[in-house]
């Protein structure tokens, strides 16, 4: 049987950030990726800020496909409300190729990445190890971690295995459907928000430029609605009032934990990065950057306590602080404005687009949208100026 410092499970931004740190600070490591190829299927708008990614790979046109330097949020009655690039500009990634370089990364630095293998279970931990059994097709065997990294996306089962509490409501579960659109006539260097009850309540549909006319368009609503109608037949019906002439060239289906968080993402000899622990943004929805910041994280936090001994859970307390500080707290502050946010009646958001729309552009900030549209709601007012630090 093989033993590693590190069993990586997930070959996504987290999983494979956990494997490069870790092999960079001298650990073995060894990354399962269940499918065939390291980001492919692609289930995501490959949006990112550029300063979160700067922190990690300076940006490549390798795996690039378009440059945002503004935004259009779009009301229910149409009305198109033009933001200049908020906090910090955007990039598009062509996530095929981005999510392969980091596990490329990983393997020159000395990282053992295997595709094609699934984990199908997991030991408890015991002197010091957890057993993980591995499968590729029908042949089953048994690699031993020092730590394990739950990197497994969305329904995370090696959390689960490590009696971890990962369970989310329909409420909190974005369900989404995203097309490829060709030959479609939009500004390819911003993106468009749309809000609406009839294509995505409690959610919102995206456009997304990737060059050349193409676009990842997309929406995701609370899984409540899903049943009504899903949203592969709300995306077909928002495609056909927005952009009738455009040509379907991929289509994807999935889903976004927007929780805040699950409560907590260590025990004995494990972590939980990214999707597993439900690190998206729980209003936006976006989870590369949170992913790769965790991954990170759980790579140095490994380092240091098997430098010490063990990845007993009291030892690992660590990691789930630096989470905290570096977007926990703030993701469950998000999720306490969701709430009012999502339920926000079509009048009013076309109330709160028309109020905007009178404000010079250069003068219209992600804050100032925000505080109008939680205006009725004081107590939350009082949280913006702590998202905004
Ligand atoms: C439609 C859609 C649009 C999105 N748009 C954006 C966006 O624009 N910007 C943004 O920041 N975020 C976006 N997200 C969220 C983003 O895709 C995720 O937050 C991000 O991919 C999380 O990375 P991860 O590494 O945690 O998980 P993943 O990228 O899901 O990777 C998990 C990997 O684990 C593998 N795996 C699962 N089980 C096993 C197993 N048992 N053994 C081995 N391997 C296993 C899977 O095959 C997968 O490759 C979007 C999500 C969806 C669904």
């Amino acid at each position: 049987m093989k033993h590693f410092d590190m069993v990586a499970i997930g070959g996504g931004p987290a999983g494979s950030m956990a494997a490069l740190t870790a092999a960079k600070l001298d650990l073995s490591v060894l990354l399962v990726e269940r499918d065939p190829d390291i980001g492919i299927p692609v289930r995501c708008a490959e949006g990112v800020d550029v300063k979160g990614l700067s922190q990690f790979f300076q940006p490549d046109p390798k795996w690039i496909s378009a440059e945002i330097n503004s935004y259009y949020l779009v009301a229910p009655d149409g009305s198109k409300v033009k933001m200049l690039s908020g906090l910090d500009s955007g990039l598009i990634l062509e996530r095929s190729v981005f999510d392969r370089m980091i596990a490329h990364e990983a393997a020159l630095n000395g990282a053992r990445v295997m595709t094609g293998i699934e984990a199908v279970a997991m030991t408890e931990y015991t002197e010091g190890l957890r057993t993980v059994t591995l499968r590729s097709d029908e042949k089953e065997w048994d690699v031993r971690a020092r730590v394990v990294i739950a990197a497994d996306g969305v329904e995370s089962r090696v959390a689960r295995w490590a009696g971890l509490k990962t369970r989310v409501g329909l409420d909190d579960m974005e369900t989404c459907a995203q097309m490829t659109l060709a030959n479609i006539d939009i500004d390819q260097h911003a993106f468009s928000l749309y809000y609406s009850s009839k294509f995505a309540p409690e959610g919102y549909a995206w456009v997304f430029p990737k060059g050349r006319k193409i676009a990842n368009v997309g929406l995701g609503i609370s899984g409540n609605f899903a049943k009504q109608k899903t949203p592969v037949q709300r995306l077909e019906e928002f495609r056909e009032h927005y952009f009738p002439e455009t040509s379907i060239v991929s289509r994807t289906i999935g889903g976004i934990p927007c929780t805040g968080g699950i409560e907590k993402i260590y025990a004995d000899g494990v972590m939980v990065c990214g999707d597993s622990a439900q690190m998206a943004n729980p209003i936006t929805g976006g989870g590369i950057i949170n992913g790769m910041i965790a991954g990170q994280f759980a790579g140095e936090t490994a380092a240091e306590v098997l430098s010490k001994g063990g990845a007993e859970e009291k030892r690992l307390r660590i990691y789930r602080k630096r989470c905290d500080d570096r977007f926990g707290k703030m993701n469950r502050r998000f999720y306490r404005i969701k709430e009012s946010i999502i339920t926000l009646s079509d009048n009013r958001l076309n109330e709160i687009a028309h109020k905007i729309l009178e404000t010079p552009v250069e003068k219209r900030t992600p804050i100032k949208v925000l505080r109008s549209a939680l205006l009725k709601e004081p107590g939350l007012l009082r949280l913006l100026p702590k998202l905004l630090i």
